[in-house]
């Protein structure tokens, strides 16, 4: 290993990873530092989708836009399949049809078209229930199966970029030249802190200034159906999630009535993602609990909105469940990723919309830029 580095980087999740990986290939030295064995927080938790469609407006959405690409360029170099492209989100009210047409008309509509009920059966072997009106077909999105990729980037970043990757190595301190770790001291220039939601070991106080909050989502491994799915699928409730769609004025129409509908799936912060992997299996969620130490209980109920939404939407009962886990993230309501400076030459990156994984590279990219000198 070499004992000095232009770049230190804590945290060994997608964000650091996608620091690490932005620095190398522009010739920098890089230490990656993970307290884990391998990364297992949120990173290898997650859907694995790389999404654009629905990404806040403005700059999340332009940040997605380039880590789609990112990604597409570097999965097959990483030997990482992906797994799916695109995204098909069925709607069964005139409301939700409404908000469709909203965001086509807008600037993030690009290439996404309104595809009828009977367009979405033929695309999906049948799904939709008896009261689908339509939904929206974007082509942007592209997944990968998270548990395997991290791993595979991982191993990639250090046999082919050249990154010295230290795991099993808590990081205590992040002042350069000087970081000390549990392994001892590395010397670098600079250092990104990318500690995902650890609000604790690192720059406590800098980021107590957030207000942030932890995030635990219920998420299940279905069995194969027995076809495969054309995208990764969503419906009405992520209408109302998701920024992109859910900043829209046509959005406030269908909240009020799926409020009224489905209560108790915002109490447990329910909407539907529907994902395949090459397996065939299905990897559907998720619930969304705030708290500042979420606990590992997942209520049931969860569980049982995420399953009543499946039937809701896809018209079909869900195959059996083979594996249930939960995740965490940092969550804030103002911003949906922040980029601190606690000291000369650092960065501390947290994103705290749940959407780090369609992010990244984005962020890593302007990060750099600003950080290194390299623009
Ligand atoms: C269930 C679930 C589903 C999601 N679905 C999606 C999705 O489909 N698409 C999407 O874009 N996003 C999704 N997200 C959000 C996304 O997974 C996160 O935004 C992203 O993984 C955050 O990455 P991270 O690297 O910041 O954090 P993490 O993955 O938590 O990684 C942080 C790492 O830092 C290490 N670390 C912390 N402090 C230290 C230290 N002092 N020394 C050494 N190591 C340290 C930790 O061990 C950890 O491995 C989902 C999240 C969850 C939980």
């Amino acid at each position: 290993m070499t004992t000095s580095y232009d770049l230190a980087v804590i945290g060994g999740g997608v964000i650091g990873l996608a620091h690490a990986i932005t620095a190398a290939r522009r010739g920098h030295r890089v230490v990656l530092i993970e307290r884990e064995r391998r990364a297992n927080g949120a990173s290898i938790r997650n859907f694995g989708f790389i999404t654009v469609t629905g990404q806040e407006r403005g700059q999340s959405w332009e940040l997605a836009r380039r880590t789609r690409d990112v990604w597409a360029q570097i999965a097959p170099e990483a030997h990482i399949p992906v797994e799916q492209r695109g995204l098909y989100l069925s709607a069964r009210s005139p409301e939700a049809i409404a908000v469709i047409e909203a965001f086509l008309a807008t600037e993030m509509g690009e290439g996404c078209r309104l595809i009828t009920a009977d367009e979405f059966r033929a695309a999906t072997g049948g799904l939709g229930s008896d009261d689908l009106h339509g939904a929206l077909y974007s082509p942007h999105e592209i997944r990968v199966e998270s548990r395997h990729a991290i791993p595979l980037l991982t191993q990639w970043a250090g046999e082919v970029l050249g990154i010295d990757i230290m795991t099993e190595t808590v990081a205590f301190s992040s002042v350069p030249p000087r970081i000390d770790t549990s392994r001892g001291v590395i010397t670098a220039a600079r250092v990104v802190v990318a500690p995902g939601d650890d609000f604790s070991t690192l720059w406590p106080d800098r980021i107590a200034a957030y207000g942030l909050r932890r995030c635990r989502l219920s998420m299940l491994r279905l069995a194969d159906p027995g076809m495969r799915l054309p995208g990764a699928l969503m419906s009405d409730l992520s209408l109302t999630r998701y920024a992109g769609y859910a900043a829209l004025p046509e959005a406030a129409a269908l909240k009020a009535k799926l409020l009224a509908e489905q209560p108790r799936h915002y109490d447990n912060g329910v909407h539907l993602i529907v994902a395949q992997g090459g397996d065939g299996s299905l990897i559907v969620g998720d619930s969304h609990h705030y708290d500042d130490l979420p606990g590992p209980f997942a209520p049931a109920s969860a569980e049982d909105d995420i399953f009543d939404e499946y039937v809701r939407a896809l018209g079909r009962s869900p195959p059996p469940v083979l594996e249930r886990w939960v995740g965490t993230y940092a969550s804030a309501q103002d911003r949906t990723f922040l980029v601190d400076t606690p000291a000369d030459n650092v960065r501390l990156v947290i994103v705290t919309g749940g959407t780090g994984a369609s992010t990244g590279f984005g962020i890593a990219e302007a990060v750099l830029n600003d950080l290194m000198g390299d623009a």
